[in-house]
């Protein structure tokens, strides 16, 4: 029986209607931006396979780090236990951090590290025994799958069956010149009863790779700082040098009192999460008293094998040459767009760094389930790449060894899809 077959059998995908969806492509192994299948044909890897890898597939530096720990430790309680990698990768990540970032707690992936910034905060207030009962966010959000972070991001076509379980949540837009003066009164009219605001910088990936400008997020950022709204960066996704630099607070003038990470932060390898925060929050749950204590931890927090990788993907990610590859991804696409703006198929795009958005016009306007989205996708896997529209926009956002000629193919690509749909 072939993979698929065998697949078909047993497995639920993730985001697939399992009924309609196009079967699942078996990938053998991959290596840098490639991915092989079982006929050893090659897919180039656009999207770093869901936004995570870093620096190309099994890289051999980590590999051989992750190796070496495997047979050191691989695992032990994080619970009364520590490790060398995790506290290596703790001193590593906050000394490139902003500098209020002062302590690491672990977890092992997005949706839980924005779990614990989300209980961070709320127990913040409740310890000080000043509780606060809402929550700012984006009305066009995108904070993960569990139901915290269900709550929130926007409410939408994944969040619907579940939309009256969800805590309540105060949306506002994203901000744009025009709009900063009613945002602000907007957070100013809840101000003495918010926990916290959450947000995605620079760019909101899952709602279609949404950009807006570090000024105007400044700005409202400036705002909540004035009105004593704790502030949680959610740089799951743009962590790691994708926004062009290492982090999108590198960006931003104010910062953050508590940031979450995972997606990039192994390069990609493994999975691995954690939320870090200012002193003032660690210092809020330092008590004689019991209940003060953050009562959260999973079973493979601070795996050792995670965090060596991460380690090892932290390395290479301030060598010159990622860098360097960072600055030519970001040069080269930014060509390429300008060469876009007036296509008559295009309805827009954008970048933020090594992130590139293309917008296709459609009769039905923007929509995650526009039909042009499998056409889409489908046509890009033919032709051996790898991409995941978001309805009718495809984003490229590569791991950072993509040679130009991958690039220039996946540009080639898109320019004749954009004469085809
Ligand atoms: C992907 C993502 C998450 C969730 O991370 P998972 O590891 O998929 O749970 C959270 N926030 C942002 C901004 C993301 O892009």
């Amino acid at each position: 029986m072939t993979l698929t077959k065998r697949d078909a059998e047993v497995i639920w995908h993730p985001y697939t209607q399992q009924l309609m969806a196009r079967p699942p492509l078996p990938v053998i192994r991959a290596e840098g931006a490639s991915l092989y299948d079982e006929h050893d044909r090659r897919y180039i890897d656009a999207v770093s396979s869901w936004w995570v890898t870093l620096h190309g597939h099994s890289h051999p530096y980590i590999v051989q780090r992750v190796t070496e720990q495997l047979k050191k430790l691989d695992q032990v309680i994080f619970a009364g236990f520590t490790h060398e990698p995790a506290i290596e990768l703790a001193e590593a990540l906050l000394k490139i951090l902003p500098k209020q970032q002062k302590k690491v707690f672990y977890t092992d992936n997005g949706s839980t590290a924005v779990e614990v910034a989300l209980k961070m905060c709320l127990q913040y207030w409740y310890n000080k025994g000043q509780p606060r009962k809402k929550v700012l966010a984006f009305s066009n959000g995108y904070h993960g799958d569990t139901f915290g972070a269900m709550s929130v991001s926007g409410r939408s076509a994944w969040t619907a069956p579940f939309d009256s379980f969800l805590f309540e949540v105060i949306f506002i837009d994203t901000p744009a010149a025009q709009n900063l003066a009613s945002l602000k009164e907007t957070i100013s009219s809840h101000a003495d009863d918010l926990a916290c605001f959450i947000y995605e910088p620079l760019v909101q990936g899952s709602a279609g790779m949404l950009m807006c400008a570090a000024e105007d997020l400044d700005q409202l950022l400036q705002h909540c700082r004035d009105e004593g709204v704790l502030m949680i960066q959610d740089e799951v996704f743009t962590g790691f040098g994708r926004t062009g630099k290492n982090f999108a607070a590198d960006h931003l003038v104010n910062k953050p009192d508590v940031m979450c990470f995972s997606k990039g932060l192994t390069g990609g390898t493994m999975p691995l999460g954690l939320t870090t925060c200012s002193t003032e929050i660690y210092e809020a749950f330092l008590s004689e008293d019991k209940m003060k204590t953050l009562f959260h931890g999973h079973s493979f927090t601070a795996n050792p094998l995670a965090c060596t990788a991460a380690l090892a993907s932290i390395e290479l990610l301030l060598q010159d040459e990622a860098q360097e590859n960072i600055r030519r991804i970001s040069s080269r696409h930014q060509l390429f767009l300008k060469e876009l703006i007036d296509h008559p198929r295009v309805a827009s795009v954008r970048q933020t760094g090594t992130i590139i958005a293309i917008e296709w016009k459609t009769e039905s306007g923007t929509s995650y389930f526009s039909e042009l989205r499998n056409l889409l996708y489908d046509y890009f896997l033919d032709k051996g790449i790898l991409m995941r529209p978001l309805g009718n926009v495809i984003y490229i956002l590569p791991p950072y060894c993509i040679s130009n000629e991958d690039l220039d193919t996946i540009y080639a690509e898109i320019r004749k899809a954009l004469e085809i749909f």
